[in-house]
């Protein structure tokens, strides 16, 4: 049992505009890197039925997407968030990936996989497109869980350093899925302050300052994990962004490459006493591209080494 690496070319067909942070060179960068890596299994996006996305999105919000996509040039569907020809085979397999990470650990063909793919989705609401994202990626893929596979606690961890309203907004009152950031605060989206709790307490914030380095992202992490436990989640979902890094250009807290390593692997031993070890990931931020990759790369390396020991 092994972890696998969902991805797909079209993410590379996703046009944001010349000098946009969100930008192809992102996924080329997570795949070389994990290409080094021989322990991996590669897979592709399946084709899925849309109805999984009108669980999570209105139907009049998905028609919109669908017909925004252009034939030629650019689309703005909000300020920062930018639509081209390629972006309609992007955005279905960015949801068909964390479909197909599922259904691959359902089927027990790999043990946990992470879904190196863009646009990313967190920001997305459930008709709304923002920062960057226009499905949420890990909501679909929570809901499916509920609706496809009957599970009835799913926990969601999003570190990416920035709120993720999208996914907040899509679960405030979910008692099946317990929605966990962690971000830098106050900052974009705006989001995210500890009185946001969700109807069912199902919501637990984490707001960090600005500068917040890795000792101290390491303790506020423990409430993560403490949160966890008391949940007892079935099935774990992470929202990995990347962009709490140091060199990260568009966010100030100060996280090293390893502490995405150390995360993950305080998760996963959780993973393994809660809900055998069932965790699937799904890239959203992170703009510097070495720190980006090595981010990932760490990630992964912890998502292989699954058999800890629990204590
Ligand atoms: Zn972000």
């Amino acid at each position: 049992m092994k972890t696998a690496i969902i991805t797909s070319d079209t993410s590379l067909n996703h046009n944001t505009g010349v000098g946009h942070p969100e930008k192809p060179d992102r996924v080329s960068a997570v795949i070389e890197n994990l290409k080094k890596n021989k322990k991996l299994i590669w897979k592709k996006p399946v084709k899925f039925n849309k109805n999984i996305l009108n669980i999570t999105h209105t139907s009049e919000y998905i028609n919109n997407v669908e017909k925004s996509f252009p034939n030629e040039g650019l689309v703005f569907l909000d300020g920062d968030t930018i639509v081209s020809p390629g972006s309609k085979d992007a955005t279905l397999d960015a949801v068909g990936s964390i479909i197909s990470a599922i259904d691959g650990v359902e089927n027990k063909e790999f043990k946990n996989a992470f879904c190196a793919v863009r646009p990313p989705g967190h920001h997305a609401e459930k008709e709304k497109a923002m920062g960057f994202c226009i499905y949420n990626n890990v909501a679909v893929g929570a809901n499916y869980l509920i609706n496809n596979y009957k599970y009835k606690k799913i926990a969601i961890i999003d570190f990416d350093v920035h709120h993720g309203n999208g996914t907040q907004d899509i679960f405030f009152n979910n008692d099946k899925v317990l929605y966990i950031s962690t971000h830098q605060y106050p900052f974009y989206p705006g989001s995210g302050d500890n009185s946001q709790k969700g109807l069912h307490n199902n919501i637990l914030n984490i707001p960090l300052q600005a500068g917040t380095g890795s000792r101290e992202y390491l303790i506020a992490y423990e409430y993560v994990l403490k949160k966890l436990k008391n949940f007892k989640p079935e099935y774990i979902l992470f929202s990995a962004g990347f962009d709490a890094h140091k060199d990260d250009p568009l966010a100030q807290l100060q996280l090293t490459s390893k502490d995405f390593y150390e995360i993950t692997k305080r998760t996963i031993k959780c993973a393994q006493k809660y809900c055998g070890g069932k965790v699937v990931s799904i890239l959203e931020g992170g703009y510097d591209l070495n720190a980006l990759a090595e981010s990932a790369d760490e990630h992964v390396n912890a998502l292989l080494e699954f058999n800890w020991i629990i204590k």
